[in-house]
Parts: structure tokens; sequence; C-alpha cells
């Protein structure tokens, strides 16, 4: 009976030539198996899809504020500035939060795998 490479205790098993135990062999298979790709991309796609959404909602809270702390009527050229800037930026934060929905969307649909998460090389 041969002894197993990493532990040396007896196996008559052999994986690639070498001599190894059922629980060293069970042991390697684990950590050398990453997630499902599918898994990882899942999650990766609705962490970007939650954090693109509470992006937006603080946009939106943050535009709410700068109007509501406007006097009615005509606001003054500095508020302007601020409603602008607001405005762009719940914007951008919309748009992002859109893509965020499409990739998932995408993903689930049609299998997609959005460019960032394909492996290269
Ligand atoms: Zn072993």
């Amino acid at each position: 009976m041969a002894r197993c490479g990493y532990c040396a205790a007896e196996t008559e098993l052999y994986v690639s030539q070498t001599p190894i135990c059922l629980t060293c062999s069970e042991q390697r298979e684990q950590t050398r198996k990453p997630p499902p790709r599918d898994q990882q991309i899942r999650t990766v796609l609705v962490a970007g899809l939650v954090e693109a959404s509470a992006r937006s909602s603080a946009a939106s809270q943050a535009f709410n504020n700068v109007m509501n702390q406007l006097p009615s009527g005509l606001p003054r050229p500095d508020g302007s500035q601020q409603i602008h800037n607001a405005s762009a930026d719940l914007a951008a934060a919309r748009k992002e939060l859109m893509r965020a929905d499409n990739r998932l969307n995408d993903y689930l649909g049609r299998g997609i795998v959005p460019e960032n998460l394909t492996p290269t090389g």
C-alpha cells in the first residue's frame, strides 16, 4: 500500500500518479474549486444593482433637499447652480442604475456576460 503524498496516511488512491488519501483528495478538491462562475457573476451584478440603487436614492434625496431649501418663486442664481448640480448628479445616478439593471436582466434573461466580467487571456 502506498502512502499519501500529503499526510502520509496509507492509501490505495492515486491522482495523477501521486498517492493521495481520500481526505486529502477531498480537501484539495474543495480548495481548488472556485464558486460556480454563474453564481459569481450574479453576485457581482446584484451587488452593482444594489449599489447603483442606493446612489440613485441618495442623489434623489439630495435633489429634493436642494429644492426644499429654495424659497418659493424664482431661484436665486446660486440656487440655480445647486439645482443644476443636483439634477446632473441625479441623472447620472439614474443612468447608472438603469445600466446596472440592464446588465442583470441581460445576464439572467439572455446569458450575456458584461464585458468587465468576461475573463481576459
Ligand atoms: Zn492524505
